[in-house]
Protein backbone atom coordinates (compact mmCIF):
# COMPACT_ATOMS: atom_id res chain seq x y z
CA UNK A 1 0.00 0.00 0.00
CA UNK A 2 0.68 3.57 -0.94
CA UNK A 3 2.41 5.44 2.51
CA UNK A 4 2.39 9.07 1.73
CA UNK A 5 3.17 11.45 4.45
CA UNK A 6 1.28 14.90 4.25
CA UNK A 7 1.75 16.31 7.56
CA UNK A 8 4.68 18.73 7.19
CA UNK A 9 3.71 21.40 9.18
CA UNK A 10 4.43 18.83 12.29
CA UNK A 11 8.00 17.86 11.02
CA UNK A 12 9.69 17.49 7.82
CA UNK A 13 12.21 14.84 6.30
CA UNK A 14 15.99 15.42 7.39
CA UNK A 15 17.20 16.79 3.48
CA UNK A 16 20.63 14.30 3.00
CA UNK A 17 22.68 17.15 2.12
CA UNK A 18 22.10 18.56 5.40
CA UNK A 19 22.88 15.37 6.86
CA UNK A 20 26.28 14.92 5.02
CA UNK A 21 27.08 18.09 6.82
CA UNK A 22 26.29 17.01 10.49
CA UNK A 23 28.47 13.69 9.83
CA UNK A 24 31.96 14.70 10.21
CA UNK A 25 30.63 16.43 13.71
CA UNK A 26 28.52 13.76 14.19
CA UNK A 27 31.12 11.53 14.01
CA UNK A 28 35.18 12.40 14.17
CA UNK A 29 34.37 16.45 15.20
CA UNK A 30 32.96 15.78 18.68
CA UNK A 31 34.66 18.40 20.77
CA UNK A 32 32.78 20.15 23.44
CA UNK A 33 32.89 23.76 22.27
CA UNK A 34 33.82 25.43 25.43
CA UNK A 35 36.57 23.19 25.87
CA UNK A 36 40.12 24.65 25.59
CA UNK A 37 41.68 22.21 23.48
CA UNK A 38 42.23 21.46 19.74
CA UNK A 39 38.87 19.43 19.41
CA UNK A 40 36.85 21.88 21.89
CA UNK A 41 38.37 25.03 19.69
CA UNK A 42 37.68 23.37 16.51
CA UNK A 43 33.84 22.92 17.81
CA UNK A 44 33.78 26.58 18.64
CA UNK A 45 34.91 27.37 15.38
CA UNK A 46 32.23 25.59 13.68
CA UNK A 47 29.44 26.94 16.18
CA UNK A 48 30.32 30.27 15.67
CA UNK A 49 30.55 29.63 11.73
CA UNK A 50 27.30 28.70 11.86
CA UNK A 51 26.07 31.90 14.23
CA UNK A 52 27.51 33.97 11.45
CA UNK A 53 25.52 32.16 8.50
CA UNK A 54 22.27 32.09 10.37
CA UNK A 55 22.49 35.76 11.04
CA UNK A 56 23.41 36.76 7.74
CA UNK A 57 20.20 34.81 6.40
CA UNK A 58 17.87 36.40 9.39
CA UNK A 59 19.43 39.92 8.23
CA UNK A 60 20.85 40.30 11.94
CA UNK A 61 24.10 40.19 13.36
CA UNK A 62 25.72 37.10 14.92
CA UNK A 63 25.84 38.44 18.26
CA UNK A 64 21.53 38.33 18.20
CA UNK A 65 21.78 34.95 17.71
CA UNK A 66 21.16 32.32 20.77
CA UNK A 67 21.13 28.60 19.61
CA UNK A 68 17.98 26.61 21.57
CA UNK A 69 16.61 22.85 21.40
CA UNK A 70 13.78 24.07 19.70
CA UNK A 71 10.94 26.23 18.53
CA UNK A 72 9.18 25.28 22.02
CA UNK A 73 12.85 26.24 24.44
CA UNK A 74 12.78 29.63 21.66
CA UNK A 75 9.26 30.57 22.35
CA UNK A 76 9.73 30.27 26.19
CA UNK A 77 12.90 31.86 26.36
CA UNK A 78 11.40 34.49 24.61
CA UNK A 79 8.38 34.89 26.55
CA UNK A 80 10.26 34.45 29.67
CA UNK A 81 13.41 36.37 29.25
CA UNK A 82 12.01 39.67 27.57
CA UNK A 83 9.97 39.91 30.82
CA UNK A 84 10.94 43.15 32.63
CA UNK A 85 9.60 44.09 35.89
CA UNK A 86 8.69 47.68 34.87
CA UNK A 87 6.62 46.32 31.95
CA UNK A 88 5.41 42.98 32.86
CA UNK A 89 2.30 42.88 30.91
CA UNK A 90 2.06 40.31 27.72
CA UNK A 91 0.11 40.33 25.06
CA UNK A 92 -1.23 37.57 22.64
CA UNK A 93 -3.44 35.55 20.81
CA UNK A 94 -5.79 32.69 21.51
CA UNK A 95 -4.61 31.03 18.22
CA UNK A 96 -0.77 30.91 19.15
CA UNK A 97 0.58 27.80 19.56
CA UNK A 98 1.35 25.84 22.86
CA UNK A 99 4.59 26.97 23.02
CA UNK A 100 3.21 30.35 24.02
CA UNK A 101 -0.03 29.76 25.38
CA UNK A 102 1.71 27.94 28.34
CA UNK A 103 3.87 30.55 29.37
CA UNK A 104 1.41 32.90 29.06
CA UNK A 105 -1.20 31.18 31.40
CA UNK A 106 2.09 30.75 33.81
CA UNK A 107 3.23 34.56 33.70
CA UNK A 108 -0.58 35.40 34.52
CA UNK A 109 -0.70 32.77 37.38
CA UNK A 110 2.61 34.25 38.81
CA UNK A 111 0.21 37.81 38.41
CA UNK A 112 1.49 39.89 35.14
CA UNK A 113 -0.92 41.13 33.06
CA UNK A 114 -1.47 38.80 30.22
CA UNK A 115 -3.96 39.82 28.07
CA UNK A 116 -4.99 36.70 25.20
CA UNK A 117 -6.49 38.46 22.37
CA UNK A 118 -9.41 36.77 20.38
CA UNK A 119 -7.92 36.66 16.50
CA UNK A 120 -9.54 37.91 14.13
CA UNK A 121 -11.77 35.15 11.81
CA UNK A 122 -8.95 34.31 9.56
CA UNK A 123 -6.58 33.52 12.55
CA UNK A 124 -4.61 36.86 12.58
CA UNK A 125 -4.56 39.79 14.72
CA UNK A 126 -5.30 43.24 13.13
CA UNK A 127 -2.73 45.61 13.59
CA UNK A 128 -5.49 48.08 14.77
CA UNK A 129 -6.92 45.26 17.43
CA UNK A 130 -3.99 45.20 18.83
CA UNK A 131 -3.00 48.85 19.26
CA UNK A 132 -6.08 49.11 21.19
CA UNK A 133 -4.84 46.35 23.60
CA UNK A 134 -1.24 47.80 24.06
CA UNK A 135 -0.78 49.99 27.29
CA UNK A 136 2.09 51.76 29.27
CA UNK A 137 2.59 48.00 31.27
CA UNK A 138 3.26 46.25 27.93
CA UNK A 139 6.77 45.27 27.92
CA UNK A 140 5.74 42.39 24.86
CA UNK A 141 3.80 41.10 22.76
CA UNK A 142 4.17 37.80 21.07
CA UNK A 143 2.52 36.75 17.70
CA UNK A 144 3.46 34.06 15.22
CA UNK A 145 4.31 34.67 11.91
CA UNK A 146 1.94 31.71 10.45
CA UNK A 147 -0.27 29.49 12.57
CA UNK A 148 0.85 26.10 12.17
CA UNK A 149 -2.88 24.66 12.27
CA UNK A 150 -4.29 27.11 9.50
CA UNK A 151 -1.60 28.81 7.82
CA UNK A 152 -2.57 32.59 7.50
CA UNK A 153 0.05 34.84 7.77
CA UNK A 154 0.53 37.72 10.40
CA UNK A 155 0.99 41.22 9.02
CA UNK A 156 3.82 41.37 11.11
CA UNK A 157 5.32 45.06 10.40
CA UNK A 158 1.94 46.39 10.77
CA UNK A 159 2.03 44.53 14.41
CA UNK A 160 5.54 45.96 14.90
CA UNK A 161 4.64 49.68 14.65
CA UNK A 162 1.97 49.36 16.62
CA UNK A 163 4.19 47.71 19.27
CA UNK A 164 6.93 50.40 18.80
CA UNK A 165 4.01 53.39 19.12
CA UNK A 166 3.63 51.71 22.60
CA UNK A 167 7.50 51.42 23.71
CA UNK A 168 6.51 47.25 23.62
CA UNK A 169 8.64 44.27 22.46
CA UNK A 170 7.16 42.29 19.63
CA UNK A 171 8.33 37.95 19.26
CA UNK A 172 6.87 35.94 16.85
CA UNK A 173 7.15 32.64 16.05
CA UNK A 174 8.43 31.86 12.75
CA UNK A 175 8.43 28.18 13.02
CA UNK A 176 6.01 27.25 10.80
CA UNK A 177 7.37 30.11 7.96
CA UNK A 178 11.50 29.81 8.22
CA UNK A 179 12.49 28.15 4.86
CA UNK A 180 9.02 29.41 2.89
CA UNK A 181 8.98 32.83 3.44
CA UNK A 182 12.05 35.86 3.76
CA UNK A 183 12.58 36.37 7.26
CA UNK A 184 14.66 39.39 7.49
CA UNK A 185 14.01 40.78 10.73
CA UNK A 186 14.51 44.27 9.69
CA UNK A 187 11.65 44.20 7.18
CA UNK A 188 9.66 41.97 9.48
CA UNK A 189 10.55 44.60 12.34
CA UNK A 190 10.27 42.06 15.35
CA UNK A 191 12.42 42.05 18.09
CA UNK A 192 12.94 38.43 18.76
CA UNK A 193 12.26 35.62 16.51
CA UNK A 194 11.80 31.77 16.90
CA UNK A 195 13.24 29.10 14.46
CA UNK A 196 13.17 24.81 14.71
CA UNK A 197 15.52 23.28 12.37
CA UNK A 198 12.91 20.51 11.87
CA UNK A 199 10.42 22.31 10.26
CA UNK A 200 12.40 23.49 7.35
CA UNK A 201 14.21 19.52 6.58
CA UNK A 202 16.75 19.83 9.18
CA UNK A 203 17.06 17.98 12.65
CA UNK A 204 14.83 17.38 15.30
CA UNK A 205 15.75 18.92 18.95
CA UNK A 206 17.69 22.13 17.78
CA UNK A 207 16.17 25.85 17.05
CA UNK A 208 17.84 29.40 17.50
CA UNK A 209 16.39 32.47 19.15
CA UNK A 210 17.17 36.03 17.62
CA UNK A 211 16.99 38.58 20.27
CA UNK A 212 17.06 42.35 18.65
CA UNK A 213 20.66 43.54 19.98
CA UNK A 214 20.60 45.80 23.69
CA UNK A 215 17.59 43.94 24.63
CA UNK A 216 17.38 43.04 28.10
CA UNK A 217 17.07 39.29 28.03
CA UNK A 218 17.34 36.81 31.11
CA UNK A 219 18.42 33.51 30.33
CA UNK A 220 15.63 30.78 30.31
CA UNK A 221 18.27 27.58 30.66
CA UNK A 222 20.52 28.66 33.22
CA UNK A 223 23.70 26.59 33.56
CA UNK A 224 27.19 27.35 32.18
CA UNK A 225 27.98 30.50 30.18
CA UNK A 226 27.24 29.20 26.72
CA UNK A 227 25.79 31.08 24.17
CA UNK A 228 27.25 34.63 26.00
CA UNK A 229 25.92 33.72 29.19
CA UNK A 230 22.16 33.71 27.50
CA UNK A 231 21.78 29.87 27.62
CA UNK A 232 23.21 27.43 29.47
CA UNK A 233 24.11 23.76 28.45
CA UNK A 234 26.97 22.08 26.02
CA UNK A 235 26.17 23.13 22.40
CA UNK A 236 24.27 20.69 19.98
CA UNK A 237 27.18 21.59 17.61
CA UNK A 238 26.06 18.78 14.81
CA UNK A 239 22.35 20.51 15.63
CA UNK A 240 23.82 23.75 15.29
CA UNK A 241 25.60 22.47 11.78
CA UNK A 242 22.30 20.74 10.92
CA UNK A 243 20.01 24.13 11.45
CA UNK A 244 22.49 26.77 9.53
CA UNK A 245 22.79 24.18 6.18
CA UNK A 246 19.06 23.65 6.40
CA UNK A 247 18.27 27.59 6.62
CA UNK A 248 21.02 28.13 3.95
CA UNK A 249 19.49 25.78 1.29
CA UNK A 250 16.04 27.15 2.14
CA UNK A 251 16.73 30.55 1.58
CA UNK A 252 18.74 29.37 -1.45
CA UNK A 253 15.89 27.30 -2.80
CA UNK A 254 13.10 29.69 -1.56
CA UNK A 255 11.59 30.54 -4.97
CA UNK A 256 11.51 27.05 -6.60
CA UNK A 257 9.84 25.74 -3.03
CA UNK A 258 7.54 28.48 -2.80
CA UNK A 259 6.40 27.70 -6.58
CA UNK A 260 6.07 24.19 -5.81
CA UNK A 261 4.44 23.95 -2.51
CA UNK A 262 2.11 26.88 -4.18
CA UNK A 263 0.83 25.05 -7.27
CA UNK A 264 0.19 21.72 -5.17
CA UNK A 265 -2.25 23.87 -2.41
CA UNK A 266 -4.21 25.62 -5.37
CA UNK A 267 -4.45 21.99 -6.98
CA UNK A 268 -5.10 20.39 -3.91
CA UNK A 269 -7.72 23.00 -3.22
CA UNK A 270 -9.77 23.02 -6.11
CA UNK A 271 -9.48 18.83 -6.09
CA UNK A 272 -11.02 19.13 -2.40
CA UNK A 273 -13.60 21.51 -2.89
CA UNK A 274 -14.56 19.43 -6.20
CA UNK A 275 -14.66 15.67 -4.44
CA UNK A 276 -16.60 17.42 -1.34
CA UNK A 277 -18.51 20.33 -2.56
CA UNK A 278 -20.46 21.85 0.29
CA UNK A 279 -19.26 18.77 2.90
CA UNK A 280 -16.21 21.15 3.48
CA UNK A 281 -15.67 24.13 5.38
CA UNK A 282 -12.43 25.69 4.70
CA UNK A 283 -10.12 26.55 8.12
CA UNK A 284 -7.14 28.06 5.71
CA UNK A 285 -8.58 31.65 4.90
CA UNK A 286 -8.04 30.78 1.17
CA UNK A 287 -9.20 34.67 -0.70
CA UNK A 288 -9.96 36.47 2.60
CA UNK A 289 -5.57 36.29 4.02
CA UNK A 290 -2.43 36.03 3.35
CA UNK A 291 -1.48 32.28 3.83
CA UNK A 292 1.42 30.28 4.08
CA UNK A 293 1.84 27.93 0.80
CA UNK A 294 2.22 24.37 2.58
CA UNK A 295 -0.90 24.23 4.36
CA UNK A 296 -4.22 23.22 3.96
CA UNK A 297 -7.09 22.93 7.11
CA UNK A 298 -10.62 22.17 6.58
CA UNK A 299 -13.52 20.92 8.47
CA UNK A 300 -16.55 18.37 7.90
CA UNK A 301 -19.23 19.71 9.84
CA UNK A 302 -22.29 17.22 10.89
CA UNK A 303 -24.24 18.57 7.84
CA UNK A 304 -27.86 17.42 9.08
CA UNK A 305 -26.82 14.02 10.29
CA UNK A 306 -24.17 13.12 13.21
CA UNK A 307 -21.38 14.79 13.84
CA UNK A 308 -17.84 13.19 12.00
CA UNK A 309 -15.26 11.46 14.30
CA UNK A 310 -12.25 13.59 13.69
CA UNK A 311 -10.19 11.11 15.52
CA UNK A 312 -11.65 7.71 13.40
CA UNK A 313 -11.40 10.13 10.51
CA UNK A 314 -7.43 10.42 10.97
CA UNK A 315 -6.82 6.65 11.45
CA UNK A 316 -9.74 5.80 8.52
CA UNK A 317 -7.01 7.77 6.52
CA UNK A 318 -3.56 6.41 8.11
CA UNK A 319 -5.17 2.88 7.13
CA UNK A 320 -5.47 4.42 3.68
CA UNK A 321 -2.03 5.17 3.53
CA UNK A 322 -2.43 9.20 4.30
CA UNK A 323 -0.73 10.44 6.87
CA UNK A 324 -2.33 13.80 8.00
CA UNK A 325 -3.03 15.62 11.76
CA UNK A 326 -6.17 17.32 12.93
CA UNK A 327 -4.46 20.40 13.86
CA UNK A 328 -1.57 21.07 15.70
CA UNK A 329 0.83 17.15 16.20
CA UNK A 330 0.51 18.43 20.20
CA UNK A 331 -2.91 18.12 20.15
CA UNK A 332 -3.72 15.12 17.60
CA UNK A 333 -4.34 11.66 19.71
CA UNK A 334 -6.35 13.70 22.45
CA UNK A 335 -9.97 14.18 21.91
CA UNK A 336 -10.14 17.93 22.21
CA UNK A 337 -11.19 20.10 19.79
CA UNK A 338 -8.57 22.50 18.42
CA UNK A 339 -7.97 25.41 20.57
CA UNK A 340 -7.06 27.49 17.03
CA UNK A 341 -10.38 26.37 15.57
CA UNK A 342 -12.78 27.52 18.56
CA UNK A 343 -10.33 30.98 18.46
CA UNK A 344 -11.40 31.13 14.93
CA UNK A 345 -15.10 30.77 16.52
CA UNK A 346 -16.41 27.37 14.92
CA UNK A 347 -18.46 24.81 17.00
CA UNK A 348 -17.09 22.38 18.89
CA UNK A 349 -18.14 19.01 16.33
CA UNK A 350 -17.22 21.30 13.10
CA UNK A 351 -13.92 21.60 15.40
CA UNK A 352 -13.47 17.94 16.20
CA UNK A 353 -13.92 17.21 12.50
CA UNK A 354 -10.87 18.35 11.11
CA UNK A 355 -7.98 17.66 9.12
CA UNK A 356 -4.77 19.17 8.13
CA UNK A 357 -2.95 18.65 5.35
CA UNK A 358 0.28 20.23 4.76
CA UNK A 359 2.58 19.25 1.64
CA UNK A 360 6.23 19.10 1.11
CA UNK A 361 9.08 18.72 -1.18
CA UNK A 362 8.71 15.67 -1.47
CA UNK A 363 5.21 16.14 -2.28
CA UNK A 364 3.46 15.54 -6.10
CA UNK A 365 0.71 15.79 -8.04
CA UNK A 366 -0.18 12.40 -7.67
CA UNK A 367 0.27 12.42 -4.15
CA UNK A 368 -2.02 15.24 -4.01
CA UNK A 369 -4.94 13.64 -6.04
CA UNK A 370 -4.18 10.33 -3.90
CA UNK A 371 -4.96 11.98 -0.65
CA UNK A 372 -8.30 13.70 -1.97
CA UNK A 373 -9.41 10.36 -3.44
CA UNK A 374 -9.18 8.74 -0.16
CA UNK A 375 -10.53 10.94 1.68
CA UNK A 376 -13.25 11.80 -0.27
CA UNK A 377 -13.86 7.48 -0.12
CA UNK A 378 -13.12 7.65 3.80
CA UNK A 379 -15.89 10.49 4.37
CA UNK A 380 -18.59 8.49 2.45
CA UNK A 381 -18.05 5.46 4.16
CA UNK A 382 -18.17 7.03 7.62
CA UNK A 383 -21.39 9.12 6.37
CA UNK A 384 -22.83 5.87 5.66
CA UNK A 385 -21.98 4.15 8.76
CA UNK A 386 -22.82 7.29 10.93
CA UNK A 387 -26.47 7.82 9.30
CA UNK A 388 -27.17 4.61 7.12
CA UNK A 389 -29.75 5.16 4.33
CA UNK A 390 -28.39 8.52 3.94
CA UNK A 391 -26.65 9.05 1.04
CA UNK A 392 -24.16 12.06 1.34
N1 LIG B 1 5.67 26.81 17.27
C1 LIG B 1 4.99 26.38 16.19
C2 LIG B 1 4.19 27.34 15.39
C3 LIG B 1 5.02 25.03 15.84
O1 LIG B 1 4.35 24.59 14.76
C4 LIG B 1 5.78 24.13 16.63
C5 LIG B 1 5.81 22.67 16.33
O2 LIG B 1 4.79 22.02 16.30
C6 LIG B 1 6.49 24.65 17.73
C7 LIG B 1 6.41 25.98 18.01
C8 LIG B 1 7.33 23.76 18.59
O3 LIG B 1 8.57 23.51 17.97
P1 LIG B 1 9.48 22.28 18.47
O4 LIG B 1 8.80 21.05 17.98
O5 LIG B 1 10.79 22.51 17.78
O6 LIG B 1 9.58 22.37 19.94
Amino acid sequence: MRRLYLDHAATTPLDPRVLEAMHPVLTAHYGNASSVHAAGRQARVTVEACREQVAALLGAEPAEIVFTSGGTESDNAALYGLRTPERPGLVTSAAEHEAVLRVAEARAAAGDPVVVLAPGPTGALAPAALAAALDDATGLVSLMHANNEVGTLSDLPGLAAACRARGALLHTDAVQTAGLLPLDVGALGVDALSLSAHKFYGPKGVGALYVRGGTPFTPFVRGGAQERGRRGGTENVAGIVGLARALALAVDEAAPRRAHLEALQARMRRHLEEALGDLLVWNTPFGTAPIAPHILNLSLPPAGGPPLDGEMLLLNLDLEGVMVSAGSACTSGALEPSHVLLALGRDRATAAATVRFSLGMDTTEADVDYAVDRLAAVVGRMRRVAAPGQVR
